[in-house]
């Protein structure tokens, strides 16, 4: 078979993991697989790249860059130690490490000077974080035995446009991909490319935004024709909800492409919320597996829907969002007022998560990504005057919930029964939405009810009360 698998922070975290990673794939490279393997940064470094860059862009404090590069030096080099054994792979993987941590420093030293980070900088910073790691996991399948060699995003043919920070890839991605990897899973080898970057035309590192590297095995499976992509993680696949909220949450077996895209696209961080739609292009099943109990079968992501008793699939919850209403009697039919909302906030890059709007036309109500809030509110302030749209207010208190499942869709009484459970929780509803797709309802709730309202949602639907 051949097999695009990708391994998160979670999966690399240090040498053992790393060895133990690299166990796996020899594992099924001797059973005769083809593979490539995609890489995701050591677990904490890419928040620690993002965070020192941020830092010291404010600060100038070149201490604080020495610490940093003191710290990620150690964490690599511990890493080369317990994940390669044979002595001369160990001094040509340090060799590569010591040149990378070199331009990362004065790199970073850059930053401290300048006093400022673009978004093209930032996604050069973080891109460290994988450029380090694949050496090491490559040179760790090498010292099984096996050959490997590793690439970067780039390198491996994913070009993209040049929206630093969510990148996208292009089209001729997928030939340039085929014409590059092609020879290297007939040579018997094990081909390591850095997930979550990529670089744009003009071979500028761009990133595909956090958690990118689902998305980057997607991109890659999609392009080389793989049976399948693997996607190793620290959970038992996609799960009835986020097992840090719910500890009762079961591992899903199968799911449709449709349910996994809402469900990652409704905070669900198990997935990258783009990391379906190259698999979807060409019908290749996508399987969620635990790295450290990988006799687990995990999940399936698939076509077809999944025959299933469960109308509600999972219970997902979004942090860190919050939500603007707009109002003012001026917006009652007053035609074209919600596209101009929607271009004021498409103009600056606002992602909107959620929208309602009430049938009296006086109210609309967003709800954006809490770090976009204030560029949003701005947005929107300064395309309308007063006449029109009263006042812009915010709360950043909040949280979404969602409940998805393919099997809402005609069923009667569903949203019956969310709202009942809620209220007999005394949860307060800020904000309702469902999409026509009927696959998820989804909701606003005050922060401080939130994780009530999850679990109260997960044992109505998923712990055998249907
Ligand atoms: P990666 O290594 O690719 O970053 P992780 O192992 O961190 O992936 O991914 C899974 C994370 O997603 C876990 O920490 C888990 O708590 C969280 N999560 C949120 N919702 C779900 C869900 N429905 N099913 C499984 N994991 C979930
Ligand atoms: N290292 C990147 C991140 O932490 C990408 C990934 O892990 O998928 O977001
Ligand atoms: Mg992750």
């Amino acid at each position: 078979m051949r097999i695009v698998m990708k391994f998160g922070g979670t999966s690399v975290a240090n040498g053992e993991k790393i060895r133990h990673v690299a166990t796996l794939l020899k594992g099924f490279h001797e059973k005769g697989d083809e593979l490539i393997a995609v890489t995701s940064a050591l677990g904490g470094i890419t928040d620690g790249l993002l965070g020192t860059a941020k830092d010291v862009s404010k600060s100038g404090k070149v201490s604080q860059v020495k610490e940093f590069i003191a710290d990620i030096t150690k964490k690599h080099y511990d890493a080369i130690h317990a994940a390669i054994e044979d002595e001369d792979i160990i001094s040509e993987t340090i060799e590569v490490i010591d040149q990378r941590l070199d331009e990362l420093e004065k790199a970073l030293i850059g930053i401290c000077y300048l006093g400022e980070l673009t978004p093209r900088s930032i996604d050069y910073i973080s891109s460290y974080g994988e450029r380090l790691a694949a050496p090491i996991v490559s040179g760790s399948i090498r010292s099984l035995g096996i050959g490997s060699k590793w690439l970067t995003g780039g390198e491996a043919g994913i070009i993209t446009d040049s929206n630093y920070g969510n990148a996208r890839p292009l089209e001729k991605s997928y030939e340039l991909i085929k014409e590059r990897l092609s020879p290297l899973l007939n040579c018997s080898i094990v081909t390591v490319v850095t997930g979550f970057i990529a670089e744009d035309e003009a071979g500028i590192i761009s990133t595909l935004g956090r958690s990118g590297s689902d998305f980057s095995a997607s991109i890659l499976g999609a392009a080389v024709k793989a049976d399948e992509i693997w996607l190793w993680k620290e959970v038992h696949g996609i799960m009835t909800s986020d097992p840090r909220i719910v500890p009762e949450a079961k591992s899903l077996p199968q799911i449709s492409y449709i349910e996994a895209m809402e469900l990652s696209y409704f905070g669900a961080k198990v997935l990258h919320p783009r990391t379906i739609e190259p698999a979807i292009k060409h019908r290749i099943p996508v399987r969620v597996k635990n790295t450290f109990e990988p006799a687990f079968e995990g999940t399936l992501i698939v076509a077809d829907q999944v025959p299933s008793q469960d109308v509600v699939k999972a219970v997902t919850l979004i942090k860190d969002v919050a939500l603007v209403n707009i109002c003012g009697a001026g917006m009652m039919g007053t035609i074209g007022t919600a596209a101009r909302v929607f271009t004021s906030l498409a103009n600056v890059g606002v992602n909107i998560i959620m929208i309602s709007q009430a049938s009296s036309e006086a109210n609309m109500s967003l709800v954006v990504m809490e770090e976009q809030l204030e560029t949003a509110v701005n947005a929107i302030r300064s395309e309308f005057n007063r006449n029109v749209v009263g006042d812009v207010v915010y709360d950043r208190d909040i949280c979404a919930v969602a409940v998805v499942g393919a099997g809402m869709d005609g069923t009667p009484g569903v949203a019956g029964r969310v709202f009942g459970i809620l209220g007999k929780e005394k949860v307060n509803i800020i904000m309702i939405s469902q999409g026509s797709s009927q696959h998820n309802i989804s909701f606003v709730v005050s922060s401080k009810d939130a994780i009530n309202a999850v679990r109260a949602l997960h044992r109505e639907f998923t712990e055998g009360h249907q």
